[in-house]
């Protein structure tokens, strides 16, 4: 496990498992790039990526990685896990969502371009040097300092086959909610999508933080998912009680445009995680300086609250909370 400049993870000796630097490109700054963990096991398997951090205020996928690479044993492994520990180390540094150097959203910015600004380069690098050669991607997130959000795996609704295999693949990670959306340029997973690699992602709770439960749940998830993949011995099945929502009208998948603040100002919510509302229900009230009630959040839909606005401070704009209706649910055995 020694730290070794070498840019290449595939090179990784079977059986063993290393720690390394990779450069977003040749010239790129090297105190930007990215941490890479590589578990290669001793038979022949699938390729699993990992990618924490596309987000740089996104923890929980940080240290469910970091548990996952201490624990894995490489000589019970069939195949590779590749894990970027933080993708996007401009953004981690300012402990923000974006990085300070060009402040455009990795997650929207993909597959990227070697033509561009640091984030550009970064989302470049990762399609070309790690998306493209998996046989499975994973991104994992969180809702870093500015929300809170109910644990779910999501993916895109493509063509059926290939919506079957996320699905499945979402399910057996085993978080409560599951999430098809319809599918969005700029991501990780339309970098995948792109170049034939089914992916998910997951979202979890957030709030600044990096709950132990959390951790522990996107460890146990990535376990599941190996054995899903045929990389660990054993058998999973969904939780029984999971909830199955699938939504591909354009645009499901953004979270951010919904229920937002047309005001600035600080926002507190009348609601919390997995309320239950019906239209017209106070989601929350923006106020001014002195206590004046600027705007008031109400839903247009039935449904449960699956994210809410964690930081008080809004900025006209912001989304303030998100409800989707769980209970037209199809849960699949
Ligand atoms: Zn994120």
């Amino acid at each position: 496990m020694s730290e070794t400049p070498d840019p290449s993870w595939s090179s990784t000796d079977p059986g063993t498992k290393r720690t390394y630097h990779h450069p977003i490109h040749p010239d790129g700054p090297a105190d930007r790039a990215m941490p890479v963990m590589v578990v290669r096991g001793v038979r022949d398997g699938a390729t699993l990526l990992t990618l924490a951090g596309v987000h740089g205020d996104e923890y929980e996928p940080m240290a469910a990685v970091q548990r996952v690479f201490a624990a894995l044993d490489p000589t019970t492994l069939s195949g590779t896990w590749v894990a970027v520990a933080c993708c996007n180390v401009d953004a981690y540094l300012a402990a923000g969502r974006e990085g300070p150097v060009d402040g455009l959203n990795l997650a929207r910015v993909f597959p990227g371009t070697p033509e561009g600004t640091l984030t550009e380069h970064v989302a470049h690098c990762l399609t070309e040097d790690f998306i493209r050669h998996a046989s499975f991607l994973c991104d994992l997130h969180s809702a870093g300092r500015i929300f809170r959000m109910v644990p779910l795996a999501g993916y895109i609704m493509a063509e059926p086959e290939l919506t079957t295999i996320q699905r499945d693949a979402a399910r057996v990670f085993g978080l409560p909610l599951v999430w098809g959306t319809a599918p969005n340029e700029g991501r990780t997973l339309s970098a995948a999508y792109a170049h034939g690699v089914p992916a998910i992602y997951c979202e979890t709770t957030g709030a600044g933080g990096c709950r132990d439960e959390d951790v522990a749940a996107y460890a146990e998830g990535l376990r599941r998912l190996m054995i899903h993949l045929g990389m660990l011995d054993g058998h999973v099945q969904p939780p029984p009680d999971q909830r199955l929502v699938e939504d591909p009208t354009p645009e499901s998948g953004h979270l951010q445009v919904k229920n937002v603040t047309p005001v600035d100002g600080l926002f507190r919510p009348a609601v919390d995680l997995y309320d239950k509302v019906a239209p017209g229900d106070l989601l929350g009230r923006v106020t001014d300086l002195f206590g004046n009630v600027t705007f008031e959040c109400r839903t247009d839909t039935v449904g449960t609250v699956i994210l809410v606005r964690h930081l008080t401070r809004v900025n006209a704009g912001d989304s303030l909370a998100v409800v989707i209706d769980m209970d037209q649910t199809t849960t699949r055995r």
